[in-house]
């Protein structure tokens, strides 16, 4: 069975699937238009295991195209309107689509489509396919080395998809307010399809824009965001508020939600953030209790099917509790690998876990916390610093809004530990009040030796900070 036979299951005809732009369609209405998108791709010559780059803004020619693909076997490449001609270029060549729909080029054009589409003679044909069938490919960020296509099966879907639904309560009469990007699998996976499978109704902003969030937040169930959009939620001024008594969950995920800022928004909104780990090569891994405590600073335990390991890098054991280990993991969203690259998709894999590079411990109670990445680690006198840690400390100076720890080169001890600072809005602070704080609370070894204030960091299209690129400022 297709996702997209799964997905529809739960629709009912006459219900709110999506709002855009002022305009709502129904299930109905939405099922009518993926048959058009049927119609076009197979028009395109578009079969089962072909590769479809597609690349348009926020649009519902995107999800159209994307729903009608899963229904046809066809692999949607979703890709960032950011990119430049250059990784295209790589993206076509490496994955080897058929057909592109690209912003302002391609095969046709991503500014043409919903006239193509429209045109299109409806399709309503449902091919039988294995669970093992690929579904989507989606680069993986690229913050290190070069990008690899992770080959994303119906079967992966369905695991994650069904894993959430259970573990966050969806339901038919959620409404979802949705401002993540739909190219990436926290936004297309995690939120829109969380949400169609449930049959429930999903808003669209057209950007994040945090004053508009906060107020169609007061109309909606369900929010899921990366910390940066609650960073600027709790930045707007005090008198800008909004009754959130009406929504069940805000999530976030994709990278590290400073407990401050979950204390912020409990504070200000009475709403205490459900955190989760996961990432494209695995889904949702890791999730807070629904019911329970929300635990500040931790991203919970394995959802429903998922199994977590943590273990040493050195000695490849288990690590018993307390102890820092590389998160390994099995489960139904693990991905079969990487496309076409057999060597590194067995150097991801340890005895059938999934490497996945994120160093974590866990609680006595079983609560699990990331506390870095294997490769954002920083080596200096031959005594290992968690950054994390270090920016933890540095985010409870009230004048702090963001940190960013890095190790730049350092003749004598390998790598020395500095830190980049954004300043609260209107706050003042000085460097050395900084590595006073660090001081207080950390072994001098892991206290920055310098701190810098910046205006923003280098980041990727998820927000999230490019290390690499940072040092790389920082040293030049
Ligand atoms: P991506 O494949 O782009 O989703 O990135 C996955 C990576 O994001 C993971 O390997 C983690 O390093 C990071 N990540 C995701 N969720 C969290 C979280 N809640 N806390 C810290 N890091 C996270």
């Amino acid at each position: 069975m297709s996702f997209y036979a799964r997905l529809r299951a739960g629709w009912v005809a006459d219900n709110p699937a999506l709002t855009f732009r002022g305009t709502t369609l129904t299930y109905g209405d939405l099922i009518a238009r993926v048959e058009r998108a049927a119609g076009w791709l197979i028009g395109q010559g578009m079969s089962a295991g072909d590769v479809l780059m597609l690349q348009t803004p926020r649009s519902l020619a995107f999800l159209e195209v994307h729903l009608a693909a899963l229904s046809l076997g066809v692999v949607t490449l979703p890709l960032n309107p950011a990119y430049t001609e250059a990784e295209l270029a790589f993206y076509r060549a490496d994955s080897g689509a058929k057909r592109a729909v690209l912003i302002g080029g391609g095969d046709v054009s991503a500014e043409s489509l919903p006239a193509a589409l429209a045109a299109a003679a409806p399709v309503s044909r449902s091919v039988s396919l294995p669970g093992s069938h690929p579904a989507l490919l989606c680069y993986t960020s690229g913050t290190t080395g070069r990008p690899k296509g992770a080959v994303i099966t119906h079967d992966n879907l369905t695991g994650t998809v069904l894993a959430l639904h259970t573990a966050w309560r969806w339901s038919r009469s959620d409404v979802l307010l949705h401002a993540l990007p739909l190219f990436h699998i926290h936004g297309l996976i995690v939120a829109q399809h969380g949400a169609l499978y449930a049959g429930a109704a999903t808003r669209w902003m057209e950007r994040f824009e945090p004053a508009d969030a906060l107020e169609q937040m007061a109309e909606s169930t369900v929010f899921m965001g990366v910390p940066t959009f609650y960073h600027r939620i709790l930045a707007l001024p005090p008198a800008i508020t909004a009754d959130l008594s009406g929504m069940r969950l805000l999530t976030s995920g994709s990278a590290p939600l400073p407990a401050q800022v979950h204390a912020a928004l409990q504070a200000r909104f009475g709403q205490r953030i459900l955190e989760r780990y996961g990432m494209t090569e695995a889904g949702i891994v890791l999730s807070n209790p629904y019911d329970g405590e929300r635990r500040p600073g931790a991203v919970g335990f394995p959802l429903p099917g998922f199994s977590v390991r943590l273990v040493d890098a050195e000695t490849g054991l288990v690590v018993s509790d307390g102890a820092v280990g590389e998160i390994q993991i099995q489960g139904p969203g693990v991905i079969p690998g990487y496309l076409n690259l057999p060597e590194q998709t067995a150097a991801a894999f340890c005895d059938g876990w999934l490497r996945s590079g994120d160093l974590a411990r866990r609680d006595a109670d079983g609560y699990i916390r990331i506390v870095g990445r294997a490769k954002d680690l920083i080596i200096t006198g031959g005594l290992n610093v968690y950054p994390v840690e270090v920016e933890r400390i540095l985010l409870e100076h009230p004048a702090v809004s963001a940190v960013a720890v890095v190790g730049i080169p350092d003749e004598e001890w390998g790598e020395r530990v500095v830190a980049a600072v954004i300043r609260a809005p209107d706050a003042e602070v000085v460097p050395d009040a900084l590595i006073a704080l660090a001081r207080q609370h950390l072994a001098p070894y892991k206290c920055p030796r310098a701190v810098r204030l910046v205006d923003d960091f280098p980041r990727n299209a998820m927000g999230k900070v490019q290390k690499a690129r940072l040092r790389a400022a920082w040293i030049a």
